[in-house]
């Protein structure tokens, strides 16, 4: 990805790459074809930029969309004022016209909010339409298997909806051997069956990645199309989107037995070289990544070589052990990477003892994002 367009006074750089993107989608959608793909765009598209990642997908084919809340579906209805749009935190209390107005659909998880939702037509032909969220295991949202069968007997509110889309959601999708998989199946199939016909979607990113028995009518994936690998059975077949970059602010050359960074936290033990590049906390670099003395913490990549960092992560700044990189004349500002090639969002999760969504979703609004299309 070219870089050059950078502004000289930015200190690091989120490079996405909306070719990259669309090539996901489309590649999602050829494997669970003829089962339909959605896109979750919800978070803002999980910190990349809504106005630019939802255009993206409507021109690479996508046609529904997945956000979680009100303000969400308002910023993506104007993007894509065809799309069908389903809100994945149902309705609040008192928000349903304002759904209405984005012309959302909420994905209802409870009989309350179905009720109230029911009651916007209240006295009136027409039906509502709904996604109803059943609960097979999750135990987060989604409506209980007595509620199911409550709204089943109760023909005055289930008149009442126009039923588009009938949805769970894996527990452990990422993990193919585990066996809840096949009992969420299971009690999804039994749960649907008892609802009105309606098209049905079980998988995430990493349900798709388990067979087309799991693909319904609908996939909804997420992270996949951002590049993200969760799916622990294999390589989902998407590419990196996401490049983070940030500038080396000074070189440092570090005596034995001196310290570096906040707390003293880490001491070197020969004539070090230590590179300060302009990332920190506030960047949405974890804290965590921070490697005290004697522990491992995160990498970061410098013209496609690894070096790690040293003592604490903080607001700003990182500090990075380049001894080894002596034969490399780093320049000040140059870019280094954070996320980049040979660099996964997996690998900062991990080593940050979180998950790539994580770093994904909280990278910082400090640096530009720069959209880039590489294939196109
Ligand atoms: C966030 C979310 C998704 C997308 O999950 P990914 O793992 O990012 O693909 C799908 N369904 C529901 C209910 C979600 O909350």
């Amino acid at each position: 990805m070219k870089q050059d367009a950078v502004p000289a006074g930015a200190t690091g750089v989120i490079t996405i790459d909306l070719g990259q993107l669309g090539a996901n989608w489309q590649a999602l959608a050829k494997l669970v074809h003829p089962a339909q793909c959605g896109a979750v765009v919800k978070a803002n598209a999980y910190g990349l930029g809504a106005d630019r990642v939802v255009p993206a997908l409507a021109r690479a084919g996508c046609r529904t969309f997945f956000i979680a809340t009100a303000t969400e579906a308002h910023a993506a209805r104007r993007l894509v004022p065809s799309a069908t749009l389903f809100a994945l935190d149902g309705l609040l209390p008192g928000a349903g016209s304002d759904l209405r107005r984005a012309g959302a659909v909420p994905v209802l998880s409870s009989l309350a909010e179905v009720r109230e939702w029911a009651s916007l037509v209240e006295g009136q032909a027409e039906k509502v339409p709904t996604a109803l969220h059943v609960d097979t295991g999750l135990n987060r949202l989604g409506m209980p298997e007595h509620e199911v069968e409550e709204l089943v007997r109760d023909s005055r509110i289930l008149d009442r909806l126009d039923v588009r889309l009938v949805m769970s959601h894996l527990v452990s999708a990422d993990d193919p051997e585990d066996p809840r998989n096949e009992r969420q199946l299971a009690a999804f199939e039994r749960l649907r069956g008892r609802l009105p016909r309606a098209p049905a979607s079980l998988a995430a990113s990493d349900g798709l990645m388990l067979g087309a028995r799991y693909h319904f009518d609908l996939v909804r994936p997420g992270y996949a199309l951002y590049g993200g690998q969760a799916f622990r059975g294999g390589p989902t077949p998407v590419g990196p989107v996401v490049r983070v970059s940030a500038r080396i602010l000074q070189i440092r050359d570090v005596a034995p037995g001196e310290t570096v960074g906040y707390s003293a936290s880490w001491r070197a033990r020969r004539a070090s070289r230590v590179a300060v590049v302009a990332a920190g906390y506030a960047d949405g670099l974890p804290r965590s990544l921070s490697a005290p003395d004697g522990h491992a913490g995160g990498m970061i990549a410098i013209r496609g070589r690894p070096a790690p960092i040293v003592g604490r992560v903080s607001m700003d700044l990182i500090t990075v052990d380049v001894t080894e990189l002596g034969d490399l004349a780093l320049e000040r500002g140059e870019l280094v990477d954070l996320i980049g090639p040979g660099l996964t969002i997996e690998a900062m999760g991990s080593a940050a003892g979180t998950i790539g969504y994580e770093v994904l979703t909280r990278l910082g609004p400090r640096f530009p994002r720069v959209y880039v299309d590489e294939a196109g």
